[in-house]
């Protein structure tokens, strides 16, 4: 249960005074629904109010307080003529000028012959100078409250910053005191304040450096997230481990036989991985792998055989996958080669229901099925499996840790492996995975020719589309990716749509389309008709999902990759350059394009190789943007930006590590403090795991 003295904080912003339901529908969509994430939204900007020179000296077009006399109301002739306030200094005038005035208002707030502090913009009108809608007016014993720093925060549509500021302070307001729950030697070491104040001055920059993400404060703030992150990952993984794994004893012949109805010679890189998860098998602990590769790296074919020894063991394996067009197509790749040495292999999607569900089910409760590849639909609490003994999830980022241990729990001591084709950077597997052991598949199967990429823009489509024509006529194969509009799946669609008529009328039926709005039976036929050869350009949006394999694909176009996060352009990429053709890639993009965006594009024609571009990803974007979407399954941290604060993360590993050896059940008064963090951070299923206490 969330302790008492965070209640406060996790109540809704509704409850704050002055915010109605408009508002906090405004903020909830903004930083979200509850007090403390109000508290986490924090400023990008400063407006400076401490510029406080006399009229004579003022400068136009910058933000000014100045000390007035109000000496003249002048109400307009008419209600589109805005309503002037004169004030003079000893060395000049200015003009206060308001558009829909409420003259009582203005009369109140600055009445005439009195001295009044105004602050606001400052323009060139006429020769004078004037403020139109000063942004504060008081008197002059409030003038230390008018000429400060104030924050600037993110906005929305519908949200001023006047709304917004007061509903931060009103949220701020209720921070409680809380205990420390950093090691003091380390508060010590970093001089960090307490978590009070230092959440307060993060709010309350003074200058332009203030905002900054390196600052002390932010530091703090940062690694307080870190290290929740890693101590919640610390005893989920703790609780894993502490059922013992099996040790598998199998000889290896089933994988030897395997090996020899390949068609290829396994690769260096992944015969060690294959010695590492074979080690960790026959130990007694739990495997807990990840298997990194790049995309093309060869990953199903080290899952097949890491199965295959758990076979050979009498156990059952399953192989999941994020989507049902990649399970088909495991399905597709393994069924032949565990035919030829007699393994049964059964498919299960949310799309089997029925008998041949019913039919699945049995086989995988009698043991007659020795693996099971699927979807989600694994998870599903009437699937018993007879003896499970290895779980194979494949890009996983779509799935989060819980689902993770959900399915380990559906045999005795499962041994997991993870597949992941997205090229996370070191700093961030550890978030994410914290200490999972990894495997890397650093080196490409043989004979792969790089592939060419180029950049162009848009409005070199014809010249486009001529080159598609070229290519088709020397047989090539090509995908051909619409515009992402992140906001509207419609627009998406409608995008690809017209492109597809468009290539349609240039080169016939063997045109395709593919898209998220299909049924699993229509995307199977476009994904079956393009491999096969039936349609020779296949037009998508972006399900042409992480992982699908149609080796003689040689032709990527993705039109818009302005739009795309590198590590999206890199996996999209890796659908081509699968075979010894040489493959060609074609990125178009609108113009003008930003910084950041022509940076992308000139790493992706640089580079080839996934980790160099995630590295740089995260120094364009920030770790919470990699992945691209929110599914990625990756953190999502409010504080803490991996750019910057990847050192903290090292240290938080290491004194969750430290401090859940020495208070295993976060029992001491450090530990008391650490359940508070681990609540504050809604971790909450990790205090959950613990013993009541
Ligand atoms: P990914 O790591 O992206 O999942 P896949 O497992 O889909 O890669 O493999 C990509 C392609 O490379 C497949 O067609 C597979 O059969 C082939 N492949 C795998 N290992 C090798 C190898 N050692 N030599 C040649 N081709 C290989
Ligand atoms: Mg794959």
């Amino acid at each position: 249960m969330r302790p008492e003295i965070l209640f406060s904080l996790f109540k809704p912003v509704i409850t704050l005074k002055g915010i109605g339901p408009r508002i906090a529908l405004f903020i909830g969509k903004l930083s979200g629904a509850n007090v403390i994430d109000l508290c986490w939204h924090l400023p990008n900007g400063i407006i400076d109010r401490r510029y406080a020179p006399t009229i004579s000296e003022a400068q136009a077009g910058v933000i000014a307080t100045l000390t007035v006399r109000v000496l003249t109301h002048r109400k307009p002739a008419n209600r589109r003529m805005p309503y002037k306030v004169i004030c003079e200094d000893d060395t000049g005038r200015i003009e206060l000028v308001f558009f829909h005035a409420h003259e009582d208002f203005l009369r109140k707030n600055l009445p005439e012959g009195e001295i009044r502090v105004v602050s606001g913009k400052l323009e060139h009108f006429g020769n004078g100078l004037q403020i139109t809608h000063p942004d504060h007016m008081g008197t002059l014993e409030e003038i230390d409250r008018l000429k400060t720093v104030e924050a600037v925060y993110p906005l929305t549509a519908g949200l001023t910053l006047k709304t917004l500021s007061k509903a931060v302070a009103g949220a701020l307001e209720q921070l409680p005191q809380l205990p420390e729950w950093i090691d003091p030697s380390l508060v010590a070491r970093e001089k960090w304040a307490p978590w009070r104040p230092a959440l307060l001055a993060v709010h309350n920059p003074q200058s332009e450096e203030g905002l900054l993400p390196n600052t002390s404060v932010r530091r703090r703030l940062a690694y307080d997230e870190l290290l929740a992150n890693q101590l919640a990952l610390a005893i989920m993984r703790r609780e894993m481990r502490k059922i013992r794994g099996r040790s598998y004893t199998g000889r290896g012949a089933l994988t030897l036989a395997i090996t020899k109805h390949l068609a290829f010679e396994l690769t260096q890189a992944q015969k060690s991985a294959l010695s590492e998860i074979a080690a960790d098998m026959s130990s007694e602990n739990r495997m807990l792998r990840l298997l990194q590769g790049d995309v093309g790296s060869g990953k199903t074919v080290v899952a097949l055989l890491a199965m295959a020894a758990a076979i050979e063991s009498d156990a059952q394996a399953v192989l999941m996958a994020p989507t049902e067009v990649l399970a088909r197509q495991h399905m597709a790749t393994i069924l032949p080669l565990a035919e030829k040495v007699g393994l049964k292999v059964v498919i299960l999607t949310g799309r089997d229901k029925g008998k041949t569900r019913r039919e699945t089910l049995a086989k995988l409760a009698s043991g007659d099925a020795h693996i099971a590849i699927g979807t989600h639909a694994l998870f599903q609490e009437d699937i018993v499996f007879k003896d499970l003994g290895m779980a194979v999830i494949d890009e996983q980022h779509r799935f989060g840790v819980h689902q993770r241990l959900q399915l380990a729990a559906k045999g005795v001591g499962v041994d997991v492996l993870v597949m992941t084709a997205t090229p996370i950077p070191r700093t961030l597997t550890l978030t994410a995975y914290g200490d999972m052991d990894v495997s890397r598949l650093m080196e490409k199967p043989a004979g792969r020719k790089p592939v060419d990429t180029r950049v162009l823009p848009l409005e070199r489509m014809a010249d486009v589309i001529s080159a598609i024509g070229r290519s088709l006529r020397a047989k090539a194969k090509v995908f051909w990716i619409c515009p992402l509009v992140e906001e509207s799946e419609k627009i998406d669609l409608a995008a690809a749509e017209d492109r597809h008529q468009q290539l349609v009328q240039i080169f016939g039926d063997q045109v395709g389309l593919i898209h998220g709005r299909m049924k699993a039976p229509e995307k199977d036929a476009a994904m079956a008709a393009f491999r096969d050869g039936d349609s020779k350009v296949l037009v998508a949006t972006t399900v042409i999902e992480v992982g699908v394999d149609v080796p003689d694909a040689t032709v990527l176009i993705i039109e818009h990759a302005e739009r795309f996060g590198l590590a999206q352009l890199h996996q999209l990429r890796g659908r081509i350059g699968r075979s010894d053709q040489t493959s060609t890639c074609l990125l178009l993009y609108a113009q003008p394009l930003g910084e950041t965006a022509k940076a992308r594009l000139k790493i992706m024609r640089e580079s080839d190789d996934g980790f160099r571009i995630a590295e740089e990803d995260l120094k364009l974007r920030g770790a919470g943007e990699l992945l691209g979407t929110r599914q990625s399954g990756l953190p999502e941290f409010r504080l803490a930006d991996m750019a910057v604060h990847g050192d903290l993360l090292a240290i938080a590993r290491d004194d969750a590590t430290l401090f859940l050896h020495h208070d295993p059940q976060l029992e001491s008064d450090r530990g008391q403090a650490i359940r508070t963090l681990l609540y504050l951070f809604s971790c909450d299923s990790a205090v959950r795991n613990l013993r009541s206490g």
